[in-house]
């Protein structure tokens, strides 16, 4: 069960020899409770135990009256809607719905986290699915989210930031801090319990937040994830999604699980009445079993080890400069950071070669697109003297 929860802050805990800050949240679907729980039991264990940390440790709750109703939102996703011109917005209104109300209350949280607090900075988001699941790991595609997720060796999903907008994850990560999102399992399934509390240790001993000596059953909560994982693990990237209108009728074929590979020409789901068959083959990812949510389901493919090491190269060469001697792209945006790129250079030159550069990419309502790159905000530099490197730990 949940404690009753009236404040977003469930713990805040500093150490006296300086560390990482490591904030991490949950809740922020009100019908994810895993995660909630599991943060509360390691902030009782930290504070019963009179843990020695070293950093800063904030533990938060996302959506409270979500939470109190068991329901993902009340008024709309707080998790689709951390986009710079509704964060603008926020600060004018005076009448705010519910999800508006918590962003601002968790924008001021950060805010003040930011001042007290020094870097490196490491953001962990905790969700659950409604699908049956192995854990797995969301993150936008910059170096140093893949470097540290590769530690949890569990299968790692790049690339979501096309698909969905305004998580909370694209604004921190937008920031160029290290985050990631940990989806811990089925919403109520006992053992996504279980898999959230190893994945919390885990994350405390990975940040450098506590020494290996500190968490006794630090082995035992990597056999857990291991065997939770059932042997899937490395970098998958999505190439499809099947979008839900308001008001659309969606229903899963029932027995779907999570990362079950999909024939083409295979019966997934029926909308207002009508089949939807998948006519490529892929890996099914985040079936929806649930009322609310606006994706029924991902296709999702595994990303070859080369491609994965070619890219980590090209990360290195001034690409942003190199494409915008092109026709058709141009540099944009407040800090210089992204690429234009007209449909018709789009097309010519695909997806993947942006991808492989490192870009992300948006189609704007123009039929034109935009690209950002997590790798030229992010701030690698702060996580040079982390105790990982690569996805090992030093
Ligand atoms: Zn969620």
């Amino acid at each position: 069960m949940i404690s009753n929860p009236r404040s977003h802050i469930m713990g805040e805990f500093r150490g006296t020899e300086h560390g990482p800050t490591v904030v991490i949240i949950s809740g922020i679907h009100g019908n994810e409770p895993a995660g909630v729980m599991a943060l509360e039991e390691i902030c009782r264990e930290i504070r019963e135990g009179d843990m020695e940390i070293k950093g800063s440790l904030y533990a938060l709750r996302g959506n409270l009256e979500a939470l109190r109703q068991g329901k993902r939102f009340i008024d709309e996703d707080l998790n689709r809607i951390w986009r710079k011109e509704r964060i603008e917005m926020l600060f004018g209104s005076k009448t705010l719905n519910n999800e508006e109300r918590a962003m601002k209350e968790l924008l001021d949280i950060l805010r003040t986290i930011f001042k007290k607090s020094s870097p490196p900075y490491y953001f962990i988001d905790l969700h659950s699915t409604s699908g049956d699941t192995h854990p797995f790991i969301t993150i936008n595609d910059a170096l140093i989210n893949r470097n540290f997720a590769r530690l949890y060796q569990l299968p790692i999903i790049l690339g979501i930031e096309e698909y969905l907008s305004g998580p909370l994850l694209n604004y921190l990560n937008l920031e160029g801090w290290l985050s990631m999102g940990l989806e811990v399992g089925q919403h109520h399934a006992p053992v996504s319990l279980k898999n959230a509390v190893s994945l919390i240790w885990m994350t405390l001993v990975f940040t450098g937040l506590l020494n290996l000596s500190q968490c006794a059953d630090f082995k035992a909560h990597r056999i857990r994830i291991s065997a939770s994982a059932g042997g899937l693990r490395g970098f998958y990237e999505i190439f499809y999604r099947e979008r839900i209108s308001a008001g659309d009728q969606f229903k899963m074929v029932p027995g779907f699980r999570n990362f079950d590979p999909v024939a083409a020409e295979t019966l997934l789901a029926n909308r207002n009445g009508k089949e939807i068959i998948s006519h490529r083959r892929g890996i099914l990812f985040m079936p929806l079993y649930q009322a609310q949510g606006e994706d029924g389901f991902f296709l999702v493919r595994d990303i070859p080890a080369w491609i994965l090491q070619l890219s980590v190269l090209t990360r290195k060469i001034r690409s942003k400069e190199i494409l915008a001697l092109l026709p058709g792209i141009c540099i944009t945006g407040q800090d210089h950071a992204d690429l234009w790129v007209t449909a018709k250079t789009f097309k010519r030159m695909g997806k993947p070669i942006f991808h492989l550069l490192g870009y992300r990419c948006t189609l704007m309502e123009s039929g034109d697109y935009r690209m950002t790159n997590r790798e030229f905000r992010a701030k690698s530099i702060a996580y040079s003297g982390a105790p990982w490197k690569n996805g090992l730990l030093k």
